[in-house]
């Protein structure tokens, strides 16, 4: 018998996505399958995901869901089993998932992921569905209420991990949404949702889950400090035994440098050479001349999270030292620009593509010598787990989950041959120098370079060993209630 559990979050790969946080909730119900539990996710009814849909039921209608109408349908598509909450009031706009076309956040976004948490609460308590889910999982920000609202349903209630894929989006509203929310009045207190004068949808959900897990051990420990907490610090510091750190899996079906569809060649670690016709195939694509020296790729939302105001300060001294620069990335108007004209003071040297395109993103991977990551803070990151699979050498800051999946090319690491990319402190413009210059003079010397692609290839960054840590953890919570008798 499998266990049944109930995965919430507000994108999914490949239904809907805008970054990692998809691509982990569309691989967890087969990373978690082996291990006896069966995951039914459950995310907004976006117009591409009803379109997805291969099968359709619905399985509840609501007149009323914090004052809207909406229908819970229960479906499926590329293979996960899917609860979606249908409301075009909600979720079928133009814009994407969370702001209007204009880059704004929507301003009722505290009503359309408050009614996917009231919804999805009603679907853990057995309400709603003939699912009897044993577990709730709930990701961000955007699923956390469900766990406030069953912590207020005066039921005892299945117990409820949330995962933080990023602290830095707390979810934070006015007060005035609070009595919009249907809550009891005394849930608006620090031990409840309230969060700094307003209401906190994160907050909410890490004071009432019976576990908090965050995408790499050094993240967990990174969030109970002021510089990374977001003031969700004295939180988490005081919940610190409940907290843990996974590491995100990748779904080695659909990275995977041997059978890749958007390379123009495929290879693994015993065939490298062949990754110059990917190489080829990036120079063209980003009107690269073409050439021996290292391609540097940056696939990235372009945000000075991840540091990419640092970077664009740096596209000069990127081509002065013999590199070239091929970027795919959307985000911020003003860091667009200034790597489009970066582009176009550096002909042949630096290529930008701005936009979103995951085909793209696979022949970077495939093709380029190294990726940029200089986050300010990184959560788990997927960019460089995804570089080490495809020999595209990471250099990155040392932070979060980047510091825990990249083995820093230091002396000692190239001489035992363990080194897997390059990792430098505190996101400023010498210090990313400096590890470009490193990774530059590395490259220099093909065997050294070779080996340390070998290296990152042969790491398993696949679901096993995540899925195996999300298993534990979620067999013992489980035994936990049954022990309390819940
Ligand atoms: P975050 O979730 O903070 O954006 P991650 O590294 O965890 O960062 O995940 C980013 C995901 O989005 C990766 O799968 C990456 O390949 C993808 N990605 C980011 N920007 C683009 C883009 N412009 N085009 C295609 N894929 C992108």
């Amino acid at each position: 018998m499998m266990t049944s559990i109930l995965s919430l979050a507000s994108e999914a790969y490949p239904l809907i996505k805008t970054g990692g946080l998809a691509d982990v909730v569309g691989a967890m119900p087969g990373a978690l399958a082996p291990h006896g539990f069966r995951l039914t996710t459950m995310i907004p009814g976006y117009p591409e995901v009803l379109k997805a849909l291969d099968s359709r039921q619905v399985v509840h209608r609501y007149d009323d869901l914090l004052g809207i109408e909406a229908r819970l349908v229960a479906g499926t598509a590329y293979g996960l089993d899917l609860l979606v909450l249908e409301s075009p009031e909600l979720f079928s706009r133009g814009g994407s998932a969370y702001c209007d076309v204009t880059g704004r956040d929507w301003p009722d976004n505290w009503l359309r992921f408050g009614a996917l948490g009231r919804a999805a609460a009603d679907v853990a308590l057995g309400k709603v569905s003939d699912l009897h889910p044993e577990l709730l999982h709930a990701h961000d920000w955007q699923a956390a209420m469900a766990v406030a609202y069953l912590r207020y349903a005066g039921v005892a209630a299945i117990p409820s991990v949330v995962t933080i894929h990023n602290i830095a989006f707390p979810g934070r509203f006015p007060a005035d949404v609070f009595p919009e929310l249907g809550l009891p009045p005394e849930a608006f207190t620090i031990e409840g949702v309230e969060y700094y004068g307003g209401v906190g949808f994160l907050k909410a959900g890490l004071r009432a889950a019976a576990a908090i897990t965050t995408v790499s051990p050094t993240y967990a420990e990174e969030i109970r400090k002021k510089a990374f907490g977001m003031g969700l610090e004295g939180l988490i510091a005081a919940r610190r035994d409940h907290v843990f750190g996974i590491v995100n899996g990748i779904d080695t079906a659909i990275w995977n440098p041997a059978t890749d569809p958007h390379l123009a060649s495929v290879y693994d670690a015993g065939t490298l050479d062949r990754r110059k016709q990917n190489k080829r195939a990036v120079e063209t694509a980003f009107g690269l001349a073409q050439g021996e020296g290292p391609v540097f790729c940056i696939i990235s939302r372009l945000t000075t999270q991840k540091g990419m105001d640092v970077l664009a300060s740096l596209a000069d001294t990127l081509v002065a030292m013999g590199g070239r620069l091929a970027l795919l990335g959307s985000g911020d108007a003003k860091l667009e620009a200034s790597f489009a004209a970066a582009a176009r003071r550096h002909p042949g040297r630096i290529g930008v593509r701005i936009g979103y395109d995951e085909a793209l993103s696979h022949k970077l991977q495939g093709g380029a010598d190294a990726i940029l990551i200089p986050s300010r803070f990184e959560p788990c990151g997927l960019t460089q787990l995804y570089g080490l699979r495809y020999g595209c050498a990471p250099v990155a800051t040392r932070t979060g989950g980047l510091a825990d999946t990249i083995v820093d090319a230091n002396e000692a690491a190239l001489a035992a041959g363990v080194a897997t990319g390059f990792l430098f402190d505190g996101v400023t413009a010498d210090g990313l120098t400096h590890a470009i210059a490193r990774a530059v003079a590395v490259y220099g010397n093909p065997t050294a370079w070779r080996l340390l692609q070998e290296q990152g290839m042969k790491a398993d960054y696949s679901w096993n060993r995540s899925g195996k840590r999300y298993a534990e953890l979620f067999r013992r919570l489980l035994k936990e209630t049954h022990r309390s008798g819940r």
